[in-house]
């Protein structure tokens, strides 16, 4: 992609040095998603990378589904992951799923008893992890430890073949129960599990595991950089170890970055799964979650996103983003791309006193003043208009600049409306201002008599239609405080996270598809809602507001 990443990092580095000293002709990368929930910002960043530095050096990358899990595995996961990276902006080189190699991993493993270097375990979960040892203690060998060869593939036959139940026994690596690195404590290698997998169905019922199947999968499509996030630093000597004593005719290398974290915001696919689960979002795309296909439903743009990961950049040591700099993106990208309009998300019904009763008028209104080719849009004006109700006080503050028994004000691309006379319910309620305008002062008409504070937006009272506004604030409330901190992130959920509001739109926008993004005039960004906005009653969804508590 044209606009990817120029600025450096040291994946990058790495790489060109790897290209110059002639070690790879092409470099292959890829990216691993695990299809046990949708994709997050988080997994944004590991994408933007891999497939970034793929095409920076003119090399390949695989989309590779992880799925050596039965249990938590789904093809839904499966559909959305390749519908969020081509969102993205990226195309694979190769479609892969691990559950593919099943057979290569089962003879690697094989390999690996000939070699005396795997053992069928029958000590129980806890009693591997007691015999494991701790980051001050030596681990203790299991009893199994010296099983012959003949003895261990016969039982690993026997184990492929159904013949023992889940987690009667494990086929270990046999490495080093003293070493300081408790990952080369023979690791667990295949465990049993009989479980459905959504690829391979019932074939299997022994399912390798995620130290002993990725560097395998690496090695069987000739991937050369394995990017991984830094939790898998402590991995690397077995990724290391399992490379070479599998024999693999590739060599890869597993080099590892720093996750995204961004505040306000969870970014684990367990935690948000629970949040769908628990019915606290209306799903994996509800508008307030930071997965791709909420991010996207929300009205975020792929592009903001890239821009944003370009911004933060590839280090190696493990820091959160103000979630406000993503905002930021966003703002910058839609303020370009989104027309500008009016909507009155708390309506206030103003009556023009002195204008003829049953005329309009069409007025030209500037769509964008940031795109030189966006041309005026046509905007109908009428007697009777909608006000935002804020924009109206009857006792003002000093520096209130809106409207007010007495003042003067712009309607945003029409007259000046001067406020006359403001009409009350039984119980003292506003129900209606009336104004008078002045026909010499119309936008756009080059009037220079006076000059007017404020300017507030509108829309026909003729020519508007009902909306619903939802508008969001950050799901998670994160706090400096310990205890605040240490509270399960369901009990910091925000009880105002999603506020929706009955208003007006210019009826304009009725004909506004699904995805649609406008700018509505002081509110912020919004689009129109692609799950629950019909023709009858659009629903927009707040993306951004104007305002940017961020400076880059
Ligand atoms: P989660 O904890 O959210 O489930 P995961 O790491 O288990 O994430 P995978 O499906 O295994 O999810 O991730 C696919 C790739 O995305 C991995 O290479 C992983 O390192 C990367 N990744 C996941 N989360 C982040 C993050 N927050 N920032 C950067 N990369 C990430
Ligand atoms: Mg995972």
């Amino acid at each position: 992609m044209a606009e990817e990443n120029k600025s450096s990092n040291f994946i990058k580095t790495i790489i060109s040095n790897d290209l110059e000293s002639g070690k790879y002709k092409e470099i292959v990368t890829r990216f691993p998603p695990e299809p046990n929930g949708y994709l997050h910002i988080g997994h944004a960043k590991s994408i933007i990378l891999n497939f970034g530095v793929a095409d920076e050096f003119g090399g390949k990358t695989n989309l590779r589904f992880d799925d050596t899990n039965p249990v938590k595995e789904d093809t839904e996961y499966v559909e959305s992951i390749k519908e969020d990276v081509k969102w993205l902006g990226y195309d694979w080189d190769n479609l892969f799923f691990a559950s593919d190699y099943f057979d290569y991993m089962y003879e690697k493993a094989i390999l690996l008893i000939k070699k005396g270097l795997a053992y069928v375990c029958d000590l129980t979960p806890e009693e591997i992890r007691d015999y494991r040892g701790t980051l001050t203690e030596p681990g203790k060998e299991s009893p199994y430890r010296n099983r012959t060869i003949e003895e261990n593939l016969q039982l690993f036959e026997e184990m492929k073949n159904g013949k023992y139940k889940d987690g009667e026994k494990v086929l270990r690596a046999k490495i080093d129960m003293a070493s300081p690195n408790i990952n080369m404590r023979d690791p667990i290698i295949y465990r049993i599990a009989h479980a459905t997998h959504h690829n391979t169905g019932d074939k299997w019922c022994i399912y390798p595991m995620y130290d002993f199947a990725h560097p395998l999968e690496d090695a069987h499509e000739g991937i050369t950089h394995s990017i991984c996030t830094l939790e898998f630093a402590d991995h690397r000597p077995l990724y290391d170890w399992i490379i070479k004593e599998c024999e693999t005719e590739y060599v890869p290398k597993q080099y590892e970055f720093a996750r995204l974290n961004i505040t306000n915001t969870v970014m684990s696919k367990r935690k948000l799964k629970l949040l769908v689960d628990e019915g606290i979002v209306d799903g994996w795309d509800d508008p307030r979650m930071p997965t791709i296909a909420g991010l996207r439903r929300r009205g975020y743009t792929a592009e903001a996103i890239r821009n944003f990961c370009k911004e933060i950049g590839v280090a190696k040591a493990a820091s959160t983003v103000d979630s406000a700099m993503l905002d930021y993106f966003v703002r910058e990208d839609l303020n370009i791309k989104a027309p500008r309009t009016m909507a009155i998300l708390d309506p206030l019904k103003l009556v023009i006193t002195n204008y003829p009763e049953g005329e309009e008028e069409i007025l030209e209104i500037e769509n964008n003043p940031h795109d030189e080719n966006s041309d005026k849009r046509k905007v109908p004006f009428s007697r009777e208009i909608y006000i935002e109700r804020e924009d109206f006080m009857e006792n003002p503050p000093k520096k209130y600049f809106r409207l007010f028994p007495g003042n003067e004000v712009r309607l945003k691309g029409a007259y000046f409306v001067k406020c006359n006379e403001v009409i009350k319910d039984e119980d003292g309620n506003v129900t209606e201002i009336h104004c008078t305008y002045d026909p010499e002062t119309k936008s756009g008409s080059g009037f220079t008599g006076r000059k007017v504070k404020g300017t507030i937006h509108w829309v026909s009272a003729k020519h508007c239609a009902k909306a619903e506004f939802r508008l969001y604030e950050p799901l998670i409330l994160d706090s400096e405080e310990e205890e605040e901190e240490n509270k399960h992130f369901l009990e910091k959920i925000n009880p105002n996270s999603l506020v929706s509001k009955e208003g007006l739109i210019e009826d304009s926008l009725l004909s506004a598809e699904k995805g649609d993004a406008f700018q509505f005039f002081r509110h912020g960004y919004f689009n129109v809602d692609s799950k629950l906005s019909t023709k009858e009653k659009p629903v927009f969804n707040r993306i951004v507001s104007l305002k940017s508590s961020f400076k880059l």
